[in-house]
């Protein structure tokens, strides 16, 4: 065994390298510039960990939020190793001794916010000190490109060049487009650096999307379904998530809140109440989870539609970082769409743009809210769908999606193309999906008189399908470019000219359709619960000694101040419980157990497994 994968096994309690690990850290320990991006949850940290033990000199670790920094620095410390942060979150005098231990060699990591390294005091102890590295976590934050740019990041590199020898340099992210990879580069300016791109996919989420009557029901049913687990419930606006979260409350649901509205104390009082698991179940807009951590969330639900897919993949993405099966549910209503056009018409936010760029941006946004919906139309397998957004090919099957679990007939929906496309030609392209749905389907509305669409030679002629139907297929005629949308502030639906070949007769239109509505994805349920899970992987866990060893997880993650999953991951507690360990050997044996843990806790585990076996 050599020295790295040593330290994996001591440290972490891992045997293997995932992934594209051992190419980053072999590279980062040759003194290469490093660049990894690799989805959340790939293990993106002890990339550079590893090789901060084996360096000589101390690494330097900048991350954007101290949320962040003190969930890493516990968790190297949970495993044996000297780490500490300095931001603003420490007082004045908890700075100074932090900076001194440092200065005196105690850590082998710091972590820094970037707005402290070129400060006086901090430059002081670096221009002296023997920094074998810099690493750079989210690099994303450098490049204006991407959602999440941070001014302070810049500094990143008016330090380096204050440094009296440079110290080799990785960075790391989760979201990087090809706009976002150069940046980093170039701003970083990294020096012929090693680049390992593992793709985008996350094999342990399930994708699903369901069109409920109620909501709320659906969240309420699958919460009931899967007591015990942790999750986070995304909703558009506040005011969705106030009901949301006071419905759940008041029917016992160990639920909390998260939104820009609140106080900063409430807001970081409910952060913890989930991040230890005292409400396991958030309750949140978009303003929360960035700096969230928490490995054991095994479900996102997205009570409505976000706005695009950038941002529907990196909430849902906060679901297993553990690699553990977890579910991304979008719950789809048809006034998500209403609501993301009010926030994009509204959005004024970017003062400094003139109109032209407002203009720009506006559209483009629009066009990203297009292909979010269609995410929720489309009966193609759903991972795909998002991998080729960011431009990834794979198979157009995974097995693990709503889409690839439904069951499927071909239907030949010609006729009612005719009569969609032909409304649409007969009301000369001037109208929008709803009011070309609700003429042919001849709903009795005011607004369809005060168009005279009721005088229209297709008003009715599609009363026997479904609104649900012609939905769907209207969506098909848009996704095979039969039809297209304006891009506008109201949304206009025109024909192609491929449309004049259904309408002339020369084409017909076949498309998938659920069979009776009925998921076959019920049955087949992927992920499922430490509880009584019967999946090939685990085999059957014994449900009792789980909660036992649980409840021991939060026992020591209170004594220790550190959230439960910090002590030991859901997949460690779950292996624990399959293999059963009664000595040390055999404990350390189970993944995610490293030698420090094992002596720290090893004898409490060892203890509740042989009571349990009596
Ligand atoms: P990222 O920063 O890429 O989102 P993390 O570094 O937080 O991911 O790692 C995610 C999880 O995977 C952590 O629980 C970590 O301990 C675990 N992990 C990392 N490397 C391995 C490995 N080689 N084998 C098993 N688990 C690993
Ligand atoms: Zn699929």
């Amino acid at each position: 065994m050599d020295k790295k994968q040593t330290l994996l096994k001591q440290y972490f309690g891992y045997d293997e390298f995932r992934e594209g690990q051992e190419t980053l850290i072999n590279s980062i320990l040759n003194g290469t510039d490093t660049l990894g991006i690799m989805p959340t949850g790939a293990g993106k940290s002890i990339c550079f960990q590893i090789p901060a033990l084996m360096f000589e000199g101390v690494t330097i670790v900048i991350s954007p939020l101290i949320s962040l920094m003190k969930d890493q620095v516990s968790a190297l410390n949970q495993a044996g190793i000297h780490a500490a942060f300095l931001n603003s979150s420490l007082t004045a005098n908890q700075y100074r001794l932090a900076l001194q231990y440092t200065k005196e060699g105690r850590y082998k990591i710091i972590y820094v916010a970037p707005e402290r390294l070129v400060t006086e005091d901090f430059l002081e102890f670096a221009l002296n000190a023997d920094i074998a590295m810099v690493s750079i976590d989210e690099a994303h934050c450098v490049s204006q490109w991407g959602q999440d740019f941070r001014p302070s990041y810049l500094k990143i590199m008016e330090f380096i060049d204050k440094l009296p020898k440079r110290p080799v340099i990785s960075a790391f992210t989760a979201t990087a487009t090809k706009e976002v990879k150069n940046d980093i580069i170039d701003i970083l300016r990294l020096k012929q650096p090693t680049v390992v791109f593992t793709g985008f996919d996350r094999k342990n989420l399930s994708f699903a999307v369901q069109t409920p009557n109620d909501k709320y029901e659906t969240v309420h049913k699958y919460i009931v379904d899967n007591i015990d687990q942790s999750g986070i419930i995304y909703c558009l606006t506040r005011k969705i998530v106030e009901e949301v979260c006071a419905k759940l409350k008041a029917e016992g649901v160990p639920v909390t809140r998260y939104h820009a509205g609140l106080s900063d104390a409430e807001r970081v009082k409910n952060q913890e109440d989930f991040i230890y698991d005292r409400k396991p179940i958030m309750v949140a807009t978009n303003a929360f989870g960035m700096g969230i951590d928490k490995s054991n969330v095994r479900f996102v639900i997205h009570y409505n539609m976000p706005k695009n897919i950038e941002s529907y993949y990196q909430e849902a993405g906060r679901a297993g970082r553990d690699g553990e099966p977890s579910e991304c549910i979008l719950l789809y209503g048809g006034q998500d769409v209403v609501t993301n056009q009010f926030f994009i018409d509204n959005n004024n936010d970017n003062e400094e743009l003139d109109s032209e760029t407002l203009r720009l941006v506006k559209e483009r946004d629009r066009d990203r809210l297009k292909k979010m919906t269609f995410y929720c139309f489309t009966n193609e397998c759903l991972r795909d769908y998002i991998l080729r957004y960011f431009g990834e090919y794979g198979s157009n099957y995974c097995g693990n999606c709503s889409n690839c679990l439904t069951q499927f007939e071909e239907m030949d929906v010609t006729d009612i193309a005719i009569h969609l496309l032909g409304c649409i030609q007969s009301s000369k392209q001037r109208y929008g999906m709803g009011v070309i749905i609700d003429t042919v389907h001849g709903n009795d509305l005011a607004k369809l008189k005060k168009y005279r669409m009721n005088e229209n030679e297709h008003f009715g002629s599609l009363a026997h399908v479904s609104v649900f139907i012609l939905r769907q297929v209207l969506n098909h005629l848009v996704l095979k470019e039969y039809l297209y949308l304006t891009n506008e502030e109201f949304s206009l639906v025109k024909l192609t000219n491929n449309a004049l070949d259904i309408l002339e007769g020369d084409h017909t239109v076949i498309m998938k359709l659920a069979k009776k509505q009925e998921k076959v994805a019920k049955e087949k349920k992927v992920k499922k619960s430490a509880k009584g899970r019967k999946d090939k992987d685990y085999g059957v866990i014994d449900e009792g000694l789980f909660e036992l060893l649980r409840n021991l997880r939060s026992e020591i993650a209170k004594e220790e101040k550190v959230p439960p999953y910090i002590v030991f991951s859901d997949k460690t507690l779950i292996e624990l419980c399959q293999a059963k360990p009664v000595t040390e050997e055999a404990m350390l044996a189970v993944s995610g157990v490293g030698k420090f843990k094992l002596d720290k806790y090893g004898e409490r585990f060892i203890g509740v497994i042989k009571l349990n076996n009596y």
